[in-house]
């Protein structure tokens, strides 16, 4: 069973991306690491909102992309949290990312661990590959973005 937190974010996920976050998250489970999925889908809107923050609005800058931009603006991106055992604490940093990355390349997720500006908790399904100006466009256009 995948706790409800995981579950919601899973959910805003397009429909290819779903039963791959909810394996990473069972088989992370399973190896005693309490990993949740804690960020999904983000629309357009709410990529400026975040871009906005550390910029013109007060906080700390936690992002690079602006709408459009990020992976997770398409679906196709979720980020993981590791938790203590009984949930309450939530972990940063944490040797358990690098190897929920692992289990994650191994089930054909990308893992942005290996990233030149890396990001531990982001997971993301691209199974063609495409540059997120194609991603842009076929969203635009209604077709698919796993073909
Ligand atoms: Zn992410």
């Amino acid at each position: 069973m995948i706790d409800e937190r995981s579950a919601k974010n899973i959910a805003t996920l397009k429909p290819e991306v779903q039963p791959l976050a909810t394996r990473l998250v069972e088989i992370a489970q399973a190896r005693g690491i309490n990993a949740k999925v804690i960020s999904g889908h983000r629309s357009y809107e709410e990529q400026n909102e975040l871009y906005a923050q550390g910029r013109s609005k007060p906080g700390q800058i936690v992002t690079k992309a602006k709408g459009g931009q990020s992976w997770h603006n398409f679906g196709l991106a979720f980020d993981i949290g590791i938790f203590s055992p009984d949930s309450k604490t939530y972990y940063g940093e944490s040797a358990s990312y690098a190897e929920v990355g692992k289990i994650g390349e191994a089930i054909g997720l990308e893992w942005g661990g290996n990233w030149e500006f890396t990001d531990e908790p982001h997971f993301q399904f691209n199974p063609k590959g495409y540059t997120l100006a194609q991603m842009r466009e076929k969203t635009e256009e209604g077709k698919s973005l796993f073909t």
